[in-house]
């Protein structure tokens, strides 16, 4: 039998933890706050930021969406970042990608304070997960984790997969499953014998942005698998990497999409406000 991994009820059941984490918080005196930064008016980052901020309101977590043109320079740009790491209201920071082509993201991205990088794409916050020291990590895949072990899923000793190596999924999401004792192999658009390859895998998870690539093909019996793809059909429909009807049944675990890997990214970064909270204000 296949059991879906059900991130929208995990999502809900921890936002409620949070809220009333935090509630217990303002009793003390601490009120984590989260800065997000938008510039200009991509549709989808729009929707992005939006359940961003919706999240924070019904977790009490102060929220501030400061929208910046599209034609903001780039210094203009440095500077809001400076006054957001020094402002103590602000425990966490987030530039929402993409940002528009005139300004160079990782420039942005690196005049964070690491401390206030929610999001945890500051190379210094990478650095420590590299080095496996307890940081700040990048959402998606610290949500993953967080599917994996509530469903009290084995990860020791066991053959992970990773389809995609991007700086956001892919490759922090190698770290982490090697930190919990995985055996882990990273594969990409180069990759040869793909689908064999992903075959010997426990767990899998595919993270590359293709709608349904992933065939029954590239899947072991009993595998658990982690769809982290999200792609608008034609008809408007959101639909994984993975072809889910004719994988599914031959999964032990399997995220959907929607309603998988996506609502617990954002419940991770709202963990981490309050954890960086807690941080600056204990
Ligand atoms: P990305 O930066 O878009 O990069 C795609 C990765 O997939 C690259 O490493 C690329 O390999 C690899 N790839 C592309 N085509 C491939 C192929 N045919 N075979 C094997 N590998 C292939 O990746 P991303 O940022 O991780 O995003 C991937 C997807 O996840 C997108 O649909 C995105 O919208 C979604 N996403 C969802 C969430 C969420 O919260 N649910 C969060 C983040 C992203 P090369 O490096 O060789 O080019």
């Amino acid at each position: 039998m296949t059991e879906i991994l059900n991130g929208k009820i995990l999502a809900e059941q921890l936002q409620e933890q949070m809220r009333r984490e935090v509630e217990d918080l303002r009793e003390i005196n601490i009120h984590p706050g989260l800065a997000v930064i938008l510039v200009g008016e991509d549709a989808a980052s729009q929707v992005y930021v939006r359940n961003k901020e919706r999240a924070a309101q019904k977790i009490g977590i102060h929220s501030l969406v400061l929208r910046l043109p599209a034609t903001i320079s780039q210094a203009e740009l440095l500077t809001e970042i400076e006054r957001l790491n020094a402002d103590k209201n602000f425990h966490g920071i987030l530039v929402q990608l993409p940002l528009p082509k005139h300004i160079n993201e990782e420039v942005i991205l690196d005049a964070i304070d690491p401390k206030k990088d929610v999001d945890g794409f500051h190379p210094m916050n990478l650095g420590n997960l590299f080095v496996g020291k307890k940081t700040m990590v990048p959402c998606t895949p610290a949500g993953i984790m967080e599917m994996l072990k509530s469903a009290n899923i084995e990860l020791a000793g066991k053959n992970a997969v990773i389809i995609g190596r991007s700086n956001i999924v892919g490759k922090p999401m190698a770290h982490l499953l090697l930190a919990e004792n995985a055996t882990v192999t990273i594969t990409h658009s180069k990759t040869k014998n793909l689908a064999e390859v992903a075959s010997q895998a426990d767990i899998l998870v595919v993270t590359i942005g293709r709608a349904a690539f992933v065939t029954k093909d590239f899947i072991k019996e009993g595998a658990v698998v982690v769809d982290v793809g999200i792609n608008r059909r034609e008809d408007g429909k959101l639909i994984g990497d993975v072809d889910y009807q004719a994988v599914a049944p031959l999964c032990s675990y399997i995220t959907p999409v929607p309603g998988g890997v996506g609502p617990m990214t954002i419940t991770m970064l709202m963990k981490q406000t309050i954890e960086a909270a807690k941080r600056m204000e204990q």
